[in-house]
């Protein structure tokens, strides 16, 4: 049965605790995501943010806690209903098949239910083509559509990731440091796509280039060890002094 949920909420994490051999990555934890909201999560390295994507997708079980994401209790789902259910990861490392065109990695993602009159109709179908060229408007790849991926810059590789989460439509993206190795100019593009995606959608985002959250962020959570060290607007945390003290004043 589904549980009761917040309407405010796209997703409420309460009190979320995974202990990996008695240590806690993630120390109960209570976290909110709004509807079209970038949530951007920040912290010295080993805080346990990346620990908070994968518990959310599924790939880490929680020890302790709920993840309630639209009255759907995720820490109780496998990884391809999460991904059903609208959430969708990004990785830090992209992962787009290098071989194939821009086109056929759009393609290979367009949610499966529309692929069953087979590859050759479903490559022909124009409401499929009209989707493609949409998203790949969204993430500057238009004149790229017919170039093989592993040609594209590690930046326009980033972009397409994105694009191959958005043709399935999730209400949630989890972003684990999309900027990482992107030009300043890609990196101001990329805000650019966010805040055209949070219109429709809510995101999650980890970064570490202060520039970019403040460009991005509707509200950012510090993580240190597990734990929520302070939460708000931009520049609340900027001069947060227990935030200065384990992160930014590093
Ligand atoms: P961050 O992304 O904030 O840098 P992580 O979430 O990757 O941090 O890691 C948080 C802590 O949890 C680290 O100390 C890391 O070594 C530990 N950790 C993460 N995943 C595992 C795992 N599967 N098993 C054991 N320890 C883990
Ligand atoms: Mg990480």
């Amino acid at each position: 049965m589904a549980t009761p949920y917040n309407k405010n909420f796209v997703l409420m994490v309460e009190d979320l605790t995974v202990s990996f051999d008695g240590f806690k990555a993630i120390d109960n934890l209570s976290f909110y995501v709004k509807p079209n909201e970038c949530s951007v999560v920040i912290g010295p390295n080993g805080a346990g943010k990346t620990t908070l994507l994968d518990l959310i997708c599924g790939r880490t079980r929680a020890t302790a806690g709920v993840i309630n994401f639209k009255g759907q209790e995720l820490q109780k789902m496998r990884e391809d209903k999460i991904v059903h259910a609208g959430v969708g990861r990004k990785f830090q490392t992209p992962s787009v098949y290098e071989d194939l065109t821009v086109f056929e990695n759009l393609e290979l993602n367009f949610p499966r239910g529309h692929r069953i009159l087979g590859s050759l109709f479903f490559r022909r179908a124009p409401d499929v083509r009209a989707r493609i060229e949409e998203i790949a408007a969204k993430i500057f790849l238009s004149d790229h559509l017919d170039e093989r991926a592993g040609f594209l810059s590690h930046g326009q590789k980033q972009w397409l990731e994105i694009g191959l989460l958005l043709i399935q439509d999730p209400e949630l993206l989890l972003l684990d440091e999309p900027v990482a190795g992107m030009s300043v100019a890609e990196r101001k593009k990329t805000a650019e796509l966010l805040s055209d995606i949070i219109s429709q959608r809510s995101v999650i985002v980890i970064e570490h280039d202060m520039g970019f959250v403040k460009d991005i962020a509707t509200r950012v959570t510090v993580l240190h060890q597990g734990r929520k060290l302070s939460e708000g607007s931009m520049d609340h945390v900027q001069n947060d002094p227990k935030v200065i003290e384990v992160y930014l004043g590093h």
